[in-house]
């Protein structure tokens, strides 16, 4: 007889953007508009490249324990020490919750947000107390601190996917000041808003900030993630984590995506510029963004039925079906570079 696979692995868990991808190849687009997974359209910097490539003299050896060369960095850029990386800021999501949950413990989400919090809590055994979000997608923080006291650990997502709003300071501090549980600020999207987080780590010391260089630094293929921690969690989260879980070519890239501020900035100014054209232009209802993506209430079509005939059109975009505690009637659209967008202007409201 087989073994029997863990129940939570019975049915789908993170689910990919790739239903719009079969829909436009059968259609037999070989362009296609990629929006659906807010990915930066852009590519690596030459810097970055230049960095990787030299990094592959060296794959034969293991990567060393700590990447010094690129912690140091984010530690000088940020002014926080301890900085830990992971395998994309999902692989340190999955290495905080291994540190801390065990199976019965509650961790505390703000639905509707990215889903991995869920699957990720759910894996080590930990129950999910979900706060919904108000009409207006802020989050309802005094029910979000109630739910912190009984929880060990909470993740709130700001600008928050995948409806692009921002969670203010004050709030965030609120939240810090009314519980001792640990907050996971996942900062995926920062670099696009007009606010941070990082100096509130001096105050704390029950605040994690989660970051990425999957979007705006253009590195989403070679999975890197970085987080601030607070001393005390350090030590616990390398013993957590799986060995080796930064490669070489990664981190030597991550240096030069982290030096070429150039990129940074160009891509900024690039979503900035777009999101308020889709804000402008679409004739749907849309929501103020601070990320590189914008949802969109695509009523009285379905978001699935949207998606569909976005993709017949050779445009990619994310149905928000299946984030829980939204309804079925939106989609949610990243920034790509000028010839996407037009296209999906010139679909959406032709539809
Ligand atoms: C993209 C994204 C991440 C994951 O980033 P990786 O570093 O690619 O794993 C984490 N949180 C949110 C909200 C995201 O949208």
């Amino acid at each position: 007889m087989r073994p029997s696979v863990r129940d939570i692995y019975r049915e789908t868990c993170y689910v990919y953007a790739t239903r719009a991808e079969e829909i436009a190849r059968k259609e037999g687009h070989k362009r296609l508009a990629r929006l659906a997974s807010n990915e930066n359209p852009f590519p690596l910097s030459t810097n970055a490249r230049a960095e990787a490539v030299r990094a592959l003299d060296e794959v034969h050896r293991y990567p060393p324990e700590y990447h010094t060369r690129l912690t140091e960095l984010l530690v000088e850029k940020f002014s926080w020490n301890p900085v830990v990386v992971g395998n994309g800021m999902d692989g340190i999501i999955e290495t905080v919750i291994r540190t801390l949950i065990e199976p019965g413990d509650k961790v505390v989400i703000s639905e509707p947000t990215f889903s991995f919090y869920r699957v990720a809590a759910a894996a080590q055994g930990g129950d999910v107390i979900s706060v919904r979000r108000e009409k207006d997608f802020s989050v309802d923080v005094p029910e979000f601190i109630h739910s912190c006291r009984q929880a060990k650990l909470a993740f709130l997502c700001t600008p928050n996917n995948p409806t692009g709003n921002l969670t203010s300071r004050e709030d965030v501090k609120k939240i810090l000041d009314s519980t001792d549980s640990l907050l996971f600020l996942d900062n995926a999207y920062i670099e696009f808003a007009d606010t941070d987080y990082c100096d509130l780590m001096k105050e704390y010391d029950h605040l994690v900030i989660g970051r990425t260089m999957s979007k705006v630094y253009s590195m989403a293929g070679m999975r890197l993630g970085y987080a601030f921690v607070p001393t005390w969690l350090e030590p616990c989260y390398h013993r957590a984590s799986t060995p080796f879980a930064v490669n070489r070519v990664t981190a030597a890239a991550a240096v030069g995506a982290l030096t070429d501020l150039d990129h940074v900035r160009r891509i900024r100014e690039h979503a900035i510029r777009w999101r308020a054209r889709f804000k402008d232009e679409v004739k749907f209802r849309t929501f103020p963004s601070q990320a590189n993506f914008i949802l969109i209430d695509t009523a009285p079509h379905k978001g699935n039925a949207m998606m569909e005939q976005l993709a017949r059109k050779g445009v990619l975009v994310r149905s928000c079906d299946s984030f829980p505690g939204l309804g079925d009637h939106y989609i949610r659209v990243n920034i790509g570079e000028d010839w996407e967008n037009e296209l999906f202007l010139q679909e959406i409201n032709a539809v």
